[in-house]
């Protein structure tokens, strides 16, 4: 909205100058050539007398009809102009002191188009920096939660080392809790930042060509203690000789996050198997577990930061996990899906282009 000032008054006297002087001349041309043509037509002449009368009365005409034709344009201006782009102004001030919620309502009438295409836009940026800051204060809360937890452990544990007259083998299990707990941190600090380089992209894939076969069965054998452990069956179907080319130390944090979990949801005894196919553009690995599963609603949200579905092993893991096999996958342009069926198991399928 303009405000009163002596430079606003003066542009507003001058812009009605500019308009009167045009309206002026025109209206003056068009009345010499009129009375020329006039007095022409029928043998007139006109006097001095009846040239300054008539001068005066177009004068004042053109005055009049000019000032009309301002206040008609002011009002116009008002009403089209002003209030849209005030109501515009106000709405952008208010996303910019951070309520995102405030929204530019569709304006009736006519002219208002373009103005609500304005709005439309401004809408739709609202909506993307409130869940962009939605996902900011989500993280922030996650991250402090997920920290608090492993130090309340290692503050436990180091309260219950200072105890007098420790026996050897209970300073033992403290010291291995407050290890434990800080390896957990480490660990969650490293996902956090490995997440962020990848959604800012500052991890470019080294892509080189490599056997697919032999990665994933590099990448499994490093749970081999786990299976041992925990007596789980390894099934393996393998198609050799399909080769991708790729970031190998991306790809791995794939496989390795999807055996992780294989293995941690999978009770003792059961089964976890490994599938390799192709088609003709795109190898197809199939990670299938007789775990526990997951519902249709937990298996909507895995692939977010920091969801965790099934909280009896969130002790092992944050929720950044599939998050980050999200990401990897995405930067290769891959696909990532899931099946699952409560109390029968899970598979994981990545689909990626071949070499
Ligand atoms: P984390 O394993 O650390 O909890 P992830 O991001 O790897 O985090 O997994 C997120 C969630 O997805 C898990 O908490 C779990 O509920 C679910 N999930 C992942 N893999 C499996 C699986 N193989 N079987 C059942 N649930 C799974």
């Amino acid at each position: 909205m303009k405000k009163l000032t002596f430079r606003n008054v003066l542009r507003t006297i001058s812009n009605f100058l500019v308009f009167f002087l045009t309206i002026g001349f025109a209206v003056s041309c068009c009345m010499m050539l009129f009375l020329n043509t006039l007095a022409d037509s029928m043998g007139l002449t006109f006097t001095a007398t009846n040239i300054a009368s008539a001068a005066k009365i177009t004068f004042i005409n053109v005055l009049l009809l000019t000032f009309i034709f301002a206040t008609i344009d002011y009002v116009r201006r008002k009403i089209n102009i002003d209030r849209p782009v005030k109501v515009i102004t106000n709405t952008t001030e208010k996303i910019m002191r951070g309520d995102f919620t405030a929204r530019i309502p569709n304006m009736h009438g006519a002219g208002m188009e373009g103005f609500n295409q304005i709005g439309t836009a401004v809408n739709s940026m609202a909506q993307e920096l409130s869940g962009i800051e939605t996902l900011r204060t989500d993280f922030v809360a996650n991250v402090s939660h997920e920290m608090k937890t492993p130090l309340a452990v290692m503050q436990n544990y180091g309260t219950l080392l200072q105890t007098p007259q420790l026996s050897e083998e209970k300073r033992m299990e403290y010291a291995k809790g407050v290890t434990d707990a800080s390896r957990r941190l480490a660990e969650m600090m490293t996902n956090i930042l490995k997440l962020n380089r990848l959604e800012n992209q500052q991890i470019f894939p080294e892509t080189t060509k490599f056997d697919l076969g032999e990665q994933l069965c590099e990448c499994l054998l490093q749970f081999e203690n786990v299976w041992e452990k925990k007596k789980i069956e390894i099934d393996t179907d393998i198609t050799e000789d399909i080769k991708v080319e790729a970031d190998a130390e991306l790809l791995s944090l794939v496989w390795n996050n999807l055996f992780s979990n294989a293995f941690k949801f999978t009770e003792n005894g059961g089964t976890v198997s490994l599938s390799l196919t192709a088609t003709d553009h795109h190898a197809i690995v199939k990670v299938t577990d007789t775990g526990c599963g997951m519902t249709r609603e937990v298996g909507a949200h895995i692939f977010e930061k920091f969801y965790q579905g099934d909280t009896s092993h969130s002790v092992q893991g944050n929720g950044l996990g599939l998050a980050l096999v999200k990401r990897v996958v995405d930067i290769m342009q891959g696909e990532i899906s899931v099946e699952s069926v409560v109390g029968k198991g899970s598979t994981f399928t990545v689909k990626i282009r071949r070499a």
